[in-house]
């Protein structure tokens, strides 16, 4: 099942800041990217002023091919713990990406039945608002 949000609360926002604004930018144009070190060639995420290996500032953004597999997952079926505004029950997913990296995010279209760990998925955009798109994942094919 797709993701359902409540009309009656209004949706919280990405705090986009100085170093994630790429991430966002291209998530808006349907676009996964990834922050790399110039100097070391680190992938990055979550993206963060300093490379956590060579201590460089020297970033730029890396194009994902989008795929990856489930890490781990947790279903919420509680509205007391869930995320305001979205209607139980959704599931959250960590995608460990081909480049190693590791992203929070949520399945598309899924049910609990569906997903495992080790499942390759690949990333779709969301746009759930004019101002607001979220990247999610969907099975692929292996
Ligand atoms: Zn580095």
């Amino acid at each position: 099942m797709v993701m359902e949000y409540s009309p009656a609360i209004p949706l919280l926002r990405p705090l986009v800041t100085l170093d994630n604004r790429g991430f966002w930018d291209a998530i808006k144009q349907h676009k996964l990217v990834f922050q790399k070190c110039k100097d070391c060639g680190l992938l990055i995420h979550r993206p963060r002023p300093m490379c956590p290996r060579c201590n460089s500032q020297e970033m730029e953004w890396a194009p994902s091919t989008g795929r990856g597999r489930i890490y781990t997952w947790v279903n919420f079926v509680y509205a007391n713990a869930a995320y305001p505004g979205i209607k139980i029950p959704y599931l959250v997913v960590v995608v460990e990406m081909e480049e190693g990296v590791r992203i929070l995010s949520n399945m598309y279209d899924a049910k609990r039945e569906d997903i495992y760990i080790g499942m390759p998925v690949e990333v779709v955009f969301d746009d759930i608002a004019d101002d607001l798109t979220l990247p999610k994942f969907k099975r692929r094919e292996a």
